[in-house]
């Protein structure tokens, strides 16, 4: 799951089923542009 946030309302828009459907929309406004909120912050350091 990644968070998206709408182009148009900004509302964070929780995506569950966008990777399944082809045509995803924002539920608060309809707006179809949605980008990645913000990327995952995954700092993993590789232990040897
Ligand atoms: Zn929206």
């Amino acid at each position: 799951m990644c968070p998206y946030t709408c182009y148009k309302c900004k509302q964070e828009v929780d995506i569950t089923l966008t990777e399944a459907l082809p045509g995803v929309k924002c539920p608060h406004c309809g707006q179809r542009i949605l980008y990645k909120a913000r990327p995952p912050i995954i700092k993993r350091v590789k232990a040897k």
